[in-house]
């Protein structure tokens, strides 16, 4: 039975590097559409949100990823912002 976790832990990591190249792949440059792009910065960042329903007021705070991105061709700079789950 000792095999099991380090197997289970090894399948994580497979699907997770899986997950990450699929995520990277998906982001182009959105001047020249090159995929040769350089990570400039990443940092999470702290979404406060204030929200009404009726008369009840709640307060909503989500933590988003912030990626700036920098084209290797064009030199092109942007942000990209996702939900971190
Ligand atoms: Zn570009």
């Amino acid at each position: 039975m000792e095999f099991i976790l380090p197997l289970a832990a090894l399948v994580l990591i497979v699907a997770f590097v899986g997950y990450v190249r699929r995520g990277q792949q998906k982001t182009n440059c959105p001047e020249c559409g090159s995929t040769q792009l350089h990570i400039v910065d990443k940092q999470l960042k702290e979404l406060k949100q204030d929200s009404t329903i009726g008369y009840s007021v709640k307060l909503d705070v989500s933590l988003i990823l912030e990626t700036r991105y920098r084209c290797q061709v064009c030199n092109h700079t942007w942000l990209v912002t996702a939900p971190e789950n």
